[in-house]
């Protein structure tokens, strides 16, 4: 990680991204920033990007398996699959009480 540059906080908590890291990283006014904190730092990642990036059920990074728009992390996929499991064996009983 590198230090590009140090800015002044101002009175309303803004600080400005130098103009060549914006071109950098292609954000440009209007888009969406997310900001995530870790103990001692944050970090700043394009919307889209960090969606694509946080569980939609417990907001974990870190997601393994994406439904359309919907991310989802390694213990949630694991609950579901217990979830659809148990789904499957409701199913599966229903059926064979009509048969
Ligand atoms: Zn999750």
């Amino acid at each position: 990680m590198t230090i590009i540059v140090t800015k002044e906080i101002d009175e309303q908590g803004r600080i400005q991204l130098p103009k060549e890291l914006r071109r950098e990283m292609k954000w440009s006014q209007g888009d969406f920033i997310s900001i995530f904190k870790s103990d001692n730092f944050i970090i700043l990642d394009l919307f889209e990007k960090a969606k694509e990036q946080h569980c939609s059920i417990c907001s974990k990074l870190k997601c393994i398996m994406r439904i359309d728009d919907f991310g989802f992390c390694e213990s949630c996929v694991e609950l579901m699959k217990y979830e659809i499991e148990d789904i499957g064996q409701h199913i599966n009983l229903n059926t064979h009480s009509n048969v």
